[in-house]
């Protein structure tokens, strides 16, 4: 199958409260992005990465990615779906679209084999996800008071690589975009358009970069990925 890599990358981190956005920030001799790109091209099946990034973008040109002939750079958007949809426009008529974070350097590529295998099995695609482990507590809105504790065992961390047939996840996020959906990954544009991507199990250690505490601890998982 033809898989092209959709990496969202325009985001400005500000929870970082670095100096640069998150995405380039340094993991051993690598940014977080680099890591990130190489873990998805590493696949034989994905023919190209688009990096969607920030029109302000100071750093980018100087990463070596800048020469890579395998990724093509486009310009990004004000929200994250916009960032992937202009990413998908440049990615011509591939079969298939994996969208990953930028920030998630930690993926290990038998987490990508097997959300790649639903190229076989699946119409619809799917995402990495994660079982929840703690207790999930519902609050009144607005209130810090319990409500009532949230059945946890159907309960799942939406990760990222996301996985699904290149035209369905085009359209889906121009509809939901144009009817101005809450949408804060790929799968749930599909779901607002009332399809449902399969859950495929991932490794919680696939952690997208957030709060300076989380460097350390890519570092650390990093660290056992690469020998
Ligand atoms: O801010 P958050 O961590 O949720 O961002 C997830 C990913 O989406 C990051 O890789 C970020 O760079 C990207 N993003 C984007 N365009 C935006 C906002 C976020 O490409 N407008």
């Amino acid at each position: 199958p033809d898989v092209i890599a959709v990496v969202p990358a325009a985001g400005i981190g500000s929870r970082m409260q670095a100096e640069c956005p998150k995405q380039y920030l340094r993991i051993g001799h690598k940014t977080i992005l680099e890591h990130a790109v190489d873990c998805v091209l590493q696949h034989p099946w994905v023919s190209k990465a688009i990096i969607a990034i920030s029109p302000a973008d100071q750093w980018f040109k100087h990463l070596p990615l800048a020469s890579h002939p395998q990724i093509e750079v486009v310009c990004g958007g004000g929200q994250r779906a916009d960032s992937v949809l202009a990413g998908l426009n440049a990615a011509g008529n591939a079969g298939w679209a994996l969208v990953h974070d930028a920030a998630r350097p930690c993926l290990h590529p038998d987490d990508l084999n097997r959300l790649l295998a639903l190229t076989q099995t699946s119409q619809v695609g799917g995402i990495l996800a994660a079982p929840v482990r703690d207790t999930m507590k519902r609050a009144e809105p607005g209130q810090q008071v319990i409500a009532h504790t949230v059945e946890r065992q159907a309960l799942w961390h939406a990760l990222t690589p996301q996985l699904f047939p290149l035209e369905l996840l085009r359209n889906s996020l121009q509809r939901a975009l144009r009817e101005g959906a809450a949408i804060t990954d790929e799968a749930s544009a599909l779901e607002y358009c009332g399809y449902h991507p399969e859950l495929v199990d991932g490794r919680a250690d696939n952690i997208k970069v957030t709060r300076p505490e989380d460097l350390s601890l890519a570092a650390f998982y990093l660290s056992r990925l690469t020998p």
